[in-house]
């Protein structure tokens, strides 16, 4: 499996890489992140939105739901997995959101029970003040 590496200096070099990800991304497609929290995680679901053709500003991480969906040049449901407990996660039915017309990006992706065949994975990691290292295998 191909596997790229990159630094980030920046939120918004995260936004940018997050976005030229999102611009190649096909119906179908699922991207999982994995990294703690503060590494970055939803900073790059901005860009990935971006690169989709969603508004950036919609994306968010609220307390309490556990899939967002927003619309752009396909659909995005942008599920956190970061308070569900684990026997819920199979309840949730993440591998049913992807199809002819939608994409899934997953963060907290740690928690899934089993893999999801074909994802994309990104591995964030936070290496102290601005800086991110981001691997991203399989795209
Ligand atoms: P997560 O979803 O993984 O918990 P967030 O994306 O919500 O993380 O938050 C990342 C935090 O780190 C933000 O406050 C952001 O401003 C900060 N930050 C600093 N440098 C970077 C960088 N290079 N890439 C992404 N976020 C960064
Ligand atoms: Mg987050």
């Amino acid at each position: 499996m191909s596997s790229q590496h990159f630094t980030t200096n920046s939120e918004t070099e995260t936004v940018e890489l997050g976005k030229q990800l999102g611009t190649s991304l096909k119906p179908g497609s699922v991207v999982l992140l994995f990294g703690d929290l503060g590494a970055g995680k939803t900073t790059f679901v901005r860009g990935l939105a971006t690169g989709l053709g969603i508004e950036p500003s919609e994306v968010s991480s609220p307390t309490f739901v556990l899939i967002q969906e927003y619309r752009g040049r396909v659909t995005l449901h942008h599920v956190d997995l970061y308070r569900i407990e684990g026997a819920a996660v199979d309840d949730l039915g993440v591998e049913e959101l992807a199809n002819e017309r939608a994409v899934v990006v997953i963060e907290w992706a740690e928690r899934l029970p089993r893999p999801i065949p074909d994802a994309i994975h990104v591995k964030l990691e936070d290496k102290g003040e601005n800086v991110r290292e981001i691997a991203i295998e399989g795209s």
